[in-house]
């Protein structure tokens, strides 16, 4: 479904990712674990079309995505689940979900709402409420139901565990897991490398903007190298 070939991203001198390829299966959930600063917001908001690749390919659905802009990307069934969740705190929780079916008509809206709700009820029991007075875990459950408005094929999840305590993270993961398991394709991106692992089909691992490892979940949460510099086991 996704297809990155040899991908290499700047920011004026500083190069951000270098030789990039990674590829997700339609219905896959995959994560990219990295620490801080390594290129994963880079390379998911490059696929999102936020930020030009310099070189190498992007190919969504057999089509070239990479001289794409956001709305394009969009249109053709990309969405992004920001880093810090980004909701509109001073709208409410139901405007922010309506902010994500703006292109859509009101009763497939209500549709997808409806579904929403019935995946993520906390959403329903606050929908007048504000979204800055709901709990950090609340507002990464908004931010995920807004993406899913637009009907994506592909969700792009950056650092969803950030700042959320352990609990709340589990809850996240599995609805993520409960979303992939209904055939959504989710390509995920973490610091949190044990939940990002535990939870997808594969992973890759990115330093300093190149892949150096990649398999299976399993796999890499068996290896040394990650277990050492990931997991924090020796
Ligand atoms: P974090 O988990 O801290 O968000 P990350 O893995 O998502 O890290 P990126 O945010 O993609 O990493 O950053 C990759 C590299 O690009 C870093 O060296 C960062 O300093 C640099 N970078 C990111 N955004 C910009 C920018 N707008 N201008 C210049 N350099 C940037």
């Amino acid at each position: 479904m996704l297809k990155l070939k040899s991908l290499c991203v700047s920011y004026g001198a500083v190069e951000a990712l270098t030789n990039v390829s990674v590829h997700v299966s339609e219905g896959e959930f995959v994560s990219l674990i990295g620490s801080n600063g390594a290129g994963k917001t880079t390379l998911l908001n490059s696929v999102m079309g936020i930020i030009p690749a310099k070189q190498g390919e992007a190919v969504f659905m057999g089509e070239s995505i990479a001289a794409m802009k956001v709305h394009q990307a969009a249109a053709k069934g990309i969405a992004l689940v920001p880093e810090g969740r980004r909701v509109f705190a001073n709208m409410t929780v139901l405007e922010n979900i309506l902010m994500g079916g703006f292109s859509k008509s009101s009763r497939e809206n209500s549709e997808k709402i409806e579904e929403i709700y019935s995946m993520f009820p906390v959403l329903k029991e606050r929908k007048n409420q504000q979204a800055g007075m709901l709990s950090g875990g609340e507002q990464q459950m908004l931010a995920i139901g807004r993406a899913l408005m637009c009907r994506p094929k592909l969700l792009l999840m950056d650092e969803p565990s950030m700042g959320l305590a352990p609990l709340v993270i589990k809850d996240v993961y599995e609805k993520l897991a409960a979303l992939s398991k209904t055939g959504l394709t989710i390509l995920l991106v973490e610091q949190n490398a044990a939940m990002a692992l535990k939870y997808a089909d594969r992973g890759y691992v990115l330093e300093n903007g190149r892949i150096v490892l990649q398999g299976s979940a399993k796999e890499l949460l068996g290896d040394n190298e990650v277990k050492r510099a990931y997991l924090g086991k020796e």
